[in-house]
């Protein structure tokens, strides 16, 4: 008698459908790519995506896991009819906190060490030798989030030499980093931050966290770093608050619409940096062992690792 091998529903960017089917066939899985083919919802044992469709999740009543291609997966509980029951596994890995860890960086070095000032100095052929950076330990970044990857980036910019504070839910232990935890020690922890970065879980607490009154609790001339989600910062706040001098600018990865229309003036204010989502990517090898692992766990019974907290959301 022949044994039914577990189904997995695909949703992944096209250019990764060849890579994501040979990698299912070769773990002896039956995979099915949403939008080609066709299946018998009944027959879907698991799904991996990053942001499924709303509505299409409930639509597969034997669903026994979910797995996200992201950290986040605020597209997951957007959907209203998302299957609670159902656990969620979310993508956790090193090299992406690495990654995001090094977006962090660079864009906190670009502006201390007034980079983009000597671009246009040499474009001038000005000799700008006075430009020099403020000193790295009297210079203050707060984090957003001390989770796995706000911890990674933490670390490494308090290596550096970098004066590091972070904001959690719950309090934090992390040696060399002032914690502030809770929504009462957010307005002390805005107002000791020269750079903030968000690295938050999008959730309806943390949503439009960085507006303009959370701007007006930074010190003067903060600049801010938004690579979360989109839905972290009221957009329409941050030129007014740059123009105003409260905010010496902002660097933004993520957005409430995305491609980023060609209409946002976010696109040409001189004191914004706009990137397309690509602050870290997924990779495909360890997307695939967390889906190919999670599955094994799952069907010898053992538990599952990176579940979401769907009542906390994230
Ligand atoms: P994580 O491990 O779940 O960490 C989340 C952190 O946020 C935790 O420290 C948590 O506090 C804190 N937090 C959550 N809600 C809070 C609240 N209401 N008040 C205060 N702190 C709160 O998440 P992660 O893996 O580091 O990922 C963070 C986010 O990065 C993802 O959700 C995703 O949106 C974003 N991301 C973006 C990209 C990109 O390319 N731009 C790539 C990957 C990830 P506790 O520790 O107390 O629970």
């Amino acid at each position: 008698m022949s044994v039914r091998k577990p189904t997995v529903l695909l949703l992944v960017p096209v250019y990764r459908v060849g890579e994501w089917t040979a990698a299912m066939a070769e773990a002896g899985l039956d995979a099915f790519v949403h939008g080609r083919d066709s299946y018998a919802p009944e027959s879907i044992d698991y799904v991996l995506s990053f942001r499924p469709p709303p509505g299409l999740l409930k639509s597969l009543p034997k669903l026994k896991v979910i797995f996200s291609l992201g950290a986040g997966v605020d597209g997951f509980l957007a959907d209203p009819e998302f299957p609670k029951h159902v656990p969620l596994v979310r993508f956790v890995d090193e090299s992406l906190s690495t990654e995001m860890a090094q977006y962090v960086l660079l864009h906190i070095l670009l502006v201390h060490r007034s980079q983009r000032a000597l671009d246009d100095a040499q474009k001038e052929s000005r000799w700008a030798q006075t430009m020099l950076p403020r000193r790295t330990q009297d210079t203050r970044v707060g984090i957003l989030g001390l989770g796995e990857i706000g911890t990674v980036s933490a670390r490494l910019l308090v290596e550096l030499g970098f004066s590091v504070s972070g904001w959690s839910r719950t309090r934090k232990n992390v040696q060399g980093i002032e914690n502030f935890s809770g929504a009462a020690a957010l307005e002390a922890f805005l107002a000791q931050c020269d750079f903030l970065v968000c690295l938050l879980p999008l959730t309806p607490d943390t949503r439009g966290i960085l507006n303009a009154k959370t701007f007006a609790m930074l010190p003067k001339g903060a600049y801010v770093i938004n690579a979360a989600r989109g839905g972290h910062v009221v957009e329409a706040d941050v030129i007014p608050a740059i123009e105003a001098g409260q905010l010496a600018g902002a660097t933004l990865d993520v957005f409430e619409t995305e491609p980023l229309p060609s209409s946002s003036p976010l696109w040409r204010h001189p004191k914004v940096t706009v990137t397309p989502h690509i602050a870290a990517i997924s990779e495909l090898g360890p997307s695939v062992k967390m889906v190919v692992e999670g599955i094994r766990r799952h069907q010898r019974g053992e538990p599952l690792i990176n579940v979401v907290d769907i009542a906390r959301g994230y």
